[in-house]
């Protein structure tokens, strides 16, 4: 109001403009006043919105895991995550129960863990609510979470090894995973493409399963398996079995499955295994050489993290052939190794960590595609407040993957 006043007086002493110039000039500074006045009154109403709204959703609270320390994990009540106008909130569907979640939970595992936490790294939810600067997804829309962001700038990013990124962050380790009702998707993860859209016909456990898929895939790839190879998977839990379905969509003639657990080695044969041999009651050595006319294994995965069992493994792999340490070890996987095997046999030995978000996509083409079958995977189903039944199913080994559902 006054404002303008004191300003015409000043323009009058400070220069000579002509009535009709000024007076058109006061009519827009009053104009450029108002609209400033507008939009500071929108910005307070909307501020002091946001700040009882927030207050309001604080005091929500939902069900989760929360890790406190190793081997120190509970069901509780936290608050439900807000989100900031670049988060999505998912509503959790299923999140299933993985070997290092397992590695975490009993504390043999402890590097890059947060305390506390919630873990849980393989995820597939509902769009619950949408940051109002995200645009490309919806509410209610199912998705898949690739929880692994690379940084895009390390070394490794640079040569091409995202999946084995320096300073990589991930939902599940720096940021809250998907062991609770509801997770915040950071920024950077929508930014990065980490969220898959879903088709109907995927079930919620396939989605969640997805994850643990695209590490095979990555797996797969290290471990070169092709056309017409005979390919040995020790162990047939649930990374062994998807491992063996991968090994014959990629071209395998022969894929053999080593697993001493009955009900395993019976899935693994239901998913297309060519041979599944109990090693504790079979002479696994005497099979794969007859299989291979005495020259061995083309590939071997291992997918259990038993580091007694790789001087073995190794000396079953043909000359010039693959071995690939897929799986997490215990400890330090420190074992004993004849390396001459390796010498002149000429083997060549890799590992696999996490995967590349190309196999990620890959991973979700095939599951929507209907080319591989993850739901047989999953055998049992818990609640959230049912989560240490769930554990020591898992630890047990007599489902194959256990997933959590709110
Ligand atoms: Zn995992
Ligand atoms: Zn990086």
């Amino acid at each position: 109001g006054r404002a303008p006043q004191r300003l015409r007086k000043e323009l009058k002493w400070a220069c000579p403009l002509s009535s009709v110039i000024r007076k058109e000039f006061e009519k827009n500074l009053q104009k450029i006043l108002k609209t400033i006045e507008n939009k500071l009154q929108k910005w307070y109403k909307r501020s002091v919105n946001n700040f009882y709204l927030n207050l309001c959703k604080g005091v929500v609270k939902m069900k989760a895991v929360i890790l406190s320390g190793p081997n120190d994990f509970a069901p509780g009540e936290i608050e439900k995550p807000l989100i900031g106008d670049h988060d999505i909130l998912l509503e959790m569907k299923r999140a299933a129960i993985c070997g290092t979640d397992i590695r975490i939970l009993e504390g043999t595992k402890t590097k890059g863990v947060r305390y506390p936490s919630v873990i849980g790294h393989e995820i597939c939810g509902v769009i619950s609510e949408i940051g109002k600067e995200v645009t490309g997804y919806e509410v209610g829309e199912k998705v898949a979470i690739a929880n692994v962001i690379p940084c895009g700038s390390c070394p490794s990013c640079l040569s091409g090894r995202e999946n084995a990124c320096m300073r990589r962050k991930a939902i599940g380790y720096e940021f809250n995973g998907g062991f609770e009702e509801y997770i915040r998707i950071p920024e950077i993860a929508i930014k990065s493409g980490n969220v898959i859209k879903l088709p109907e016909q995927v079930s919620f456990t396939a989605g969640a399963l997805i994850e643990p898929l695209a590490c095979c895939i990555r797996g797969l790839k290290n471990a070169g398996t092709g056309f017409n190879d005979v390919v040995l998977i020790v162990g047939a839990g649930p990374i062994g079995l998807m491992h063996m379905q991968l090994a014959k969509i990629a071209g395998a003639k022969q894929v053999i499955v080593s697993e001493p657990n009955p009900m395993r080695r019976q899935i693994a044969l239901e998913l297309g295994a060519d041979k599944a041999v109990d090693p504790v009651t079979e002479d696994l050595a005497g099979i794969i050489s007859d299989v291979t006319g005495g020259l061995g294994a083309d590939v071997i995965v291992m997918a259990i993290g038993v580091p007694a069992l790789v001087n073995s493994t190794l000396k079953l792999c043909r000359r010039g052939g693959t071995v690939n340490l897929f799986a997490g070890f215990a400890g330090t996987g420190e074992c004993t190794i004849e390396v001459n095997t390796i010498h002149y046999n000429e083997i060549n030995v890799n590992g696999s960590t996490a995967y590349k978000r190309e196999d990620y996509l890959q991973a979700a083409d095939m599951v929507i595609s209907g080319k591989i079958n993850l739901d047989r995977i999953a055998t049992h189903t818990y609640k959230i407040e049912d989560f240490q039944t769930a554990y020591e199913m898992c630890k047990s080994g007599k489902g194959l993957k256990i997933i959590i559902e709110p």
